[in-house]
């Protein structure tokens, strides 16, 4: 049992090594680019972010660190600007802007394959980088001889395995979406939907239902559905999809149900997904306000338990919208 001093010494280097992770210069993710990664937005910070933000800030969900010295992961839901909230270390200047040039506006047709995979692309990248910073932070925890005990006891060392192997699937999607935005191919199927506006955004890259034998199979990417939701001109647009060939069964059902859904089902399916599945989603402070504070304690507490190993998606018994 450590000792509250060795504890504070503790939470003092995973403070300065969280910090210096964030602050570490990554290159840009785009194919053949050495430059270095500014800051990108996985959302318009322009045409979309700002539909929910007020006095430049709206609300996301913490990160709360990668590994935790303590069992189960701590989250709140945190005020952020909107400079930073929905933002990774992805591509440099040059390719952040003449990239994702074609989805800037709120006018470019979201139902067309070369703007679907360019939403896609980036929510990839991100979870990508994601994966990455996380590996680095648990690098220099092993490294650091007053963690390196307590972090080969924990459960960070295997949760990095299983991030490497993410990263691997990630790069073969990723691989495939660069000849597609290059080259014109399709190797993936998308549907853009169309709803009543809600107060919110996400960007995710995720496994609906986790099979975990499935997931150890290393040459074979896991099944994965790419998801965009997007508030713009007064209506709220959803840009879901999956690849042709590494897909399973649960994920094709999922990613078709979004199309089948009336506005009262939406709000329900996002309130399941936020409690279980999406980590990368934003609210507006409007919004945020008028939520009754048990649900959001309720998204919390989905997120807090130790024992939620996320395999399925959870059905929540509240709506979060009404
Ligand atoms: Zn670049």
């Amino acid at each position: 049992m450590s000792q509250p001093k060795e504890l504070r010494e503790m939470r003092k280097i995973l403070e300065a090594i969280d910090k210096n992770v964030n602050s570490k210069s990554w290159p840009c993710l785009y194919p053949g680019c050495q430059e270095v990664a500014i800051n990108s937005h996985l959302l318009q910070r322009n045409s979309v972010l700002s539909t929910l933000v007020e006095n430049g800030h709206l609300y996301e969900l913490s990160t709360a660190g990668s590994f935790q010295l303590e069992p189960g992961r701590i989250r709140e839901f945190k005020l952020t600007s909107a400079k930073k909230a929905l933002s990774e270390p992805l591509f440099c200047n040059h390719h952040d802007h003449s990239v994702f040039l074609p989805i800037e506006s709120n006018d470019s047709d979201w139902t067309a394959y070369v703007n679907q995979i360019l939403f896609a692309y980036r929510s990839t990248c991100s979870e990508l980088r994601k994966k990455q910073r996380a590996i680095e932070t648990g690098r220099r925890r092993a490294q650091s001889n007053i963690l390196s005990a307590s972090w080969a006891q924990s459960r960070g060392p295997q949760t990095v395995e299983e991030m490497r192997m993410g990263i691997a699937d990630l790069e073969h999607f990723k691989r495939d979406m660069e000849e597609d935005i290059l080259s014109g191919t399709n190797h993936f199927e998308f549907v853009t939907c169309d709803f009543p506006i809600l107060d919110v955004c996400a960007s995710a890259v995720f496994t609906p239902v986790v099979n975990p034998i499935a997931s150890m199979i290393p040459e074979e990417p896991v099944s994965t559905e790419f998801l965009n939701i997007i508030p713009t001109n007064g209506r709220l647009k959803v840009i879901v999809g999956h690849h042709k060939i590494h897909v399973d069964s649960p994920t094709l059902s999922h990613v078709h149900e979004w199309s089948k859904m009336d506005a009262e089902a939406l709000e329900q399916k996002l309130t399941n997904l936020f409690a279980s599945r999406l980590e990368t989603w934003c609210l507006s402070p409007r919004l945020y306000r008028q939520i009754p504070k048990g649900k959001l304690t309720g998204i919390l507490q989905f997120w807090n338990n130790p024992a939620h190993h996320h395999l399925y998606e959870e059905q929540v018994d509240f709506n979060l919208f009404r």
